[in-house]
């Protein structure tokens, strides 16, 4: 993909002679994060030189919303409309990788919601976009990049780790270390996550986001852990793609918290989390565009366990996201918004009643509603205590009389007869 940018934030020349990265005094680029880069490489004279050149191009706030104000321009004729360009990574590899519970595989639910978000995305004509994947192979965009530029992103991400290294090392920028482990990943996966990052930087991409289903140690795997909820990884603060990331994940973190509790982790409960060291999102300085990761929600929570429910709930996280991004482009066109905040509603419940030990799709409506209206989770509970989890159990029982009491509700004192059922879908959400 042609780049016509008329400048961009750094460009450093990384020599590699015979296995020594060669470094010079330069000069000093003020990066949208502030931080103060140092670096030019020289190439020793008459040498023949294996160089990797090592462009950024890290995205500004200013310059992803100016694409997304060119977008809204319909002149058909503008040959210089742009939109807002955002791959959809889904956590892992076709057929390999990633968490699992039951029969549930982590790599497949990335994909699921995947899916919905470019559904919700290509509906709106200020955004491209592009998935690397789905549950069986690699888009053949990626299948192509991989097989033809191999070497080329090993080189890259040589080059890539020497000049942060390099950068550490003349205490331009500061080295941290992850506050959560992660699991490392095979050499070969490694490599095809770096030249993700590398295609998004040739395909200027604005926003990456890779898709993630968490889950934690534990003994015995086949019981659920006991943390919930979600959370944010953006690069670390020495990145170039640092701060414009945070501006996004922040709006896309309020939505996301608005129906969904925030991992309890220790590390996580942050909910934002700065991380140097993941490749997806822009290790070593390697991502130009907003990069993050998010771990949607913990793979053993109870609204994956019903395959009705689960698709409930992943396709509104993918609305979240939406929604989120939304906030960040147009947010006084986002608040005033007079549809509902969630796919979930408006719901078409049947009519069969709803008690104590129902589950199912009504029963996720049923809280989601009630949490629109402010009643769920009940009183003295957190969304951790109490999550959309498609189970009518005393989280729901409570909120139900809350929510009855409320619109003097008579008769019906926690089950979902006809009376609940005419206001429920009377609320304005
Ligand atoms: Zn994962």
């Amino acid at each position: 993909m042609e780049k016509s940018k008329k400048d961009f934030n750094g460009l450093i020349v990384a020599s590699i002679v015979g296995g020594v990265f060669v470094i010079a005094l330069g000069v000093f680029y003020i990066f949208p994060n502030q931080i103060l880069y140092a670096l030019v490489a020289i190439k020793g004279a008459g040498i023949q030189l294996a160089s990797v050149v090592l462009r950024h191009d890290f995205r500004s706030v200013a310059e992803i919303k100016s694409n997304y104000a060119d977008a809204i321009n319909t002149n058909s004729s503008l040959q210089t409309q742009k939109k807002v360009r955002i791959l959809i990574v889904p956590g892992h590899e076709p057929g390999y990788g990633g968490s699992e519970y039951a029969s549930l595989k982590e790599r497949d639910m990335t994909v699921e919601l995947g899916m919905y978000l470019r559904k919700f995305l290509e509906n709106d004509s200020h955004y491209e976009v592009f998935i690397t994947r789905d549950t069986e192979v690699w888009h053949p965009d990626f299948t192509m990049y991989f097989k033809n530029n191999w070497t080329d992103i090993a080189e890259w991400t040589k080059a890539s780790r020497e000049e942060f290294s390099s950068l550490v090392s003349l205490g331009s920028v500061a080295r941290t270390v992850s506050t959560v482990v992660h699991n490392n990943a095979p050499k070969s996966v490694a490599l095809r996550l770096y030249g993700i990052t590398k295609w998004a930087n040739e395909n200027a991409i604005d926003i990456t986001i890779h898709i993630h289903f968490n889950d934690n140690p534990r003994r015995n795997t086949s019981i659920a852990g006991k943390y919930s909820g979600f959370s944010i990884y953006v690069p670390a603060s020495q990145y170039g793609n640092s701060s414009t990331t945070r501006v996004i994940a922040s709006t896309i973190f309020n939505r996301l918290g608005k129906y969904n509790s925030v991992s309890n982790l220790k590390g996580e409960s942050v909910g934002i989390i700065d991380e140097p060291d993941l490749i997806a999102i822009g290790a070593n300085n390697t991502a130009d565009s907003a990069s993050m990761l998010i771990e949607y929600s913990y793979i053993y929570e109870p609204q994956f366990q019903d395959s009705q429910v689960s698709s409930l709930a992943i396709k509104d996280l993918a609305f979240q996201t939406y929604l989120g991004l939304q906030d960040f482009f147009d947010p006084s066109t986002s608040a005033t918004r007079s549809l509902p905040d969630t796919s979930i509603l408006p719901y078409e419940w049947s009519g069969t009643l709803l008690d104590y030990n129902s589950s199912g799709q009504e029963v996720y409506a049923l809280q989601t509603a009630m949490m629109g209206d402010g009643v769920y989770p009940p009183l003295g509970k957190d969304k951790n205590d109490c999550s959309r989890s498609g189970g009518f159990g005393p989280c729901t029982r409570a909120s139900l009389e809350a929510f009855q009491n409320k619109y003097k509700i008579t008769g019906e004192t926690g089950v979902v007869g006809k009376k609940t059922l005419v206001v429920l879908k009377g609320l304005d959400l």
